[in-house]
């Protein structure tokens, strides 16, 4: 496996091959676990280290990887545990620190009856479901989140955003944060992310961006303008497991605010704590002291050991690749008399929908009901699956193209299937 694009492909004998490495290097491991110190704290360099890092931007061979990861990582298990080689990500809800940084008051100690104010928080209503779980989680209430109206492309209008903020002010609310979309599920619309952190740090409230989805295409030429204010975000969502081909599941978040992320979290009084200084027993300061979630699993590893594989200019030709063909499969839909996209389409998902042409208005049939009959038929016919969603009551197919072993053969064949499906 030599050059990037190649990294998406392997064959059989490589997976065997580098499988049965991974087999040899777990079964030492844990072999070899009671006969070596119980606890191994990790060299102060090579933490330093592991912080100063960035992600890099060739790719690896996963010999290479399998081989730092036993001489930096296996050596140091935390405790005496058997360290599972794959384990699970999850990010914690981020906007919980929010609720800590932008209270006003400790909320740790007080709970949010002791706010006197209500907070309240801020999104389209393309924000996904998820934001909407957890501020239900957080006890804030789902009635305080400000649905802020969008414009034609399902982008959030920030002067509208900026008004109801001052509105909410002037009654006695908190504005905590505004849940900026970089990539909505739906459709892939990008909030105006420069105008929206202009308009928090106008207010003082704290902007999280969703980037679950779209974030990586930050590395794409095409999106790489539309989604550079992320870098203006206070935190950061990311899902690891989408469109950098993370196994499931692994979230991410990151957060511009260590020491208040801590605050929110921390429940090791201050003189336990490691002072940074990266030695002793304590090591590197703990993640359970920046999430409400105290035993882990090494969640992380996947994570690293998918950017040391493909390095950064691995992601970009991938990504850059999904879009083109998005692109295309856009432009072939375009192009077909019976379908029609919803436009502006964005990033790799394609909403659309079959519309056969007729002779007469009269005779429309509705496009609803067979829209859904197609997408029945094609997910039940095996040649090619989407999924689909509602726009202003509309019923859209939606294709999302982001693996990066998709070829535009494959598009002309969901083409084809969707045709199949509408022509039964
Ligand atoms: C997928 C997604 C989420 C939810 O992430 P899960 O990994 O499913 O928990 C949130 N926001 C956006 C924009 C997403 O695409």
């Amino acid at each position: 496996m030599t050059n990037q694009a190649d990294r998406w492909a392997w064959s059989s004998d490589e997976i065997k091959r580098v499988g049965y490495r991974v087999i040899d290097v777990i079964a030492e491991h844990l072999s070899s676990l009671p006969s070596r110190p119980v606890f191994a704290p990790v060299p102060p360099e090579l933490a330093t280290a592991f912080l100063q890092d960035r992600a890099p931007e060739e790719g690896r061979d996963p010999e290479a990887i399998l081989e730092l990861f036993r001489s930096t990582v296996e050596p140091y298990p935390f405790g005496n545990g058997h360290p599972r080689f794959f384990g699970w990500v999850n990010s914690p809800p981020t906007v919980m620190g929010a609720r800590h940084a932008k209270c006003g008051l400790d909320v740790r100690a007080k709970g949010l009856c002791g706010t006197r104010s209500q907070l309240v928080l801020y999104r389209t209503s393309e924000g996904h479901g998820c934001h909407q779980k957890a501020i239900e989680l957080l006890g804030i209430g789902s009635e305080n989140i400000r649905t802020i109206e969008h414009d034609d492309r399902w982008r959030m209008r920030p002067s509208v955003l900026a008004a109801t903020i001052e509105q909410d002010r002037r009654e006695g609310l908190t504005p905590m944060a505004v849940i900026a979309s970089a990539g909505t599920v739906n459709t892939g619309a990008i909030d105006p992310l420069q105008e929206i952190a202009e308009v928090c740090q106008e207010s003082d409230v704290w902007l999280h961006v969703d980037g679950a989805y779209g974030a990586p295409a930050i590395l794409a030429k095409q999106y790489e303008h539309a989604l550079a204010a992320i870098a203006l975000a206070d935190s950061v969502a990311l899902d690891p497991h989408k469109w950098l081909c993370v196994p499931v599941e692994a979230g991410l978040v990151l957060i511009r605010h260590a020491d208040a992320q801590r605050a929110a979290f921390s429940l090791v009084p201050p003189y336990l704590r490691t002072d940074g200084s990266m030695t002793g027993v304590g090591g590197p300061p703990w993640f359970s002291e920046y999430g409400f979630q105290q035993t882990r699993g090494f969640r992380a590893l996947k994570v690293w050991m998918s950017l040391l594989h493909h390095g950064v200019a691995g992601y970009r030709e991938a990504i850059t690749r999904t879009l083109d063909l998005a692109t295309i499969l856009t432009e072939m839909l375009r192009s077909s008399s019976d379908f029609e996209v919803c436009e502006p389409q964005s990033l790799g998902i394609v909403c659309f929908r079959f519309r056969p042409q007729t002779e007469q208005e009269s005779a429309t049939p509705d496009l609803n009901s067979v829209n859904q009959a197609v997408l029945e038929r094609l997910q039940l016919g095996g040649e090619a699956f989407v999924s689909s969603t509602s726009l202003n009551g509309v019923f859209w197919l939606r294709a999302c193209v982001l693996n990066p072993s998709t070829t535009s053969e494959d598009l002309r064949a969901l083409v084809d299937a969707l045709r199949a499906a509408a022509t039964p």
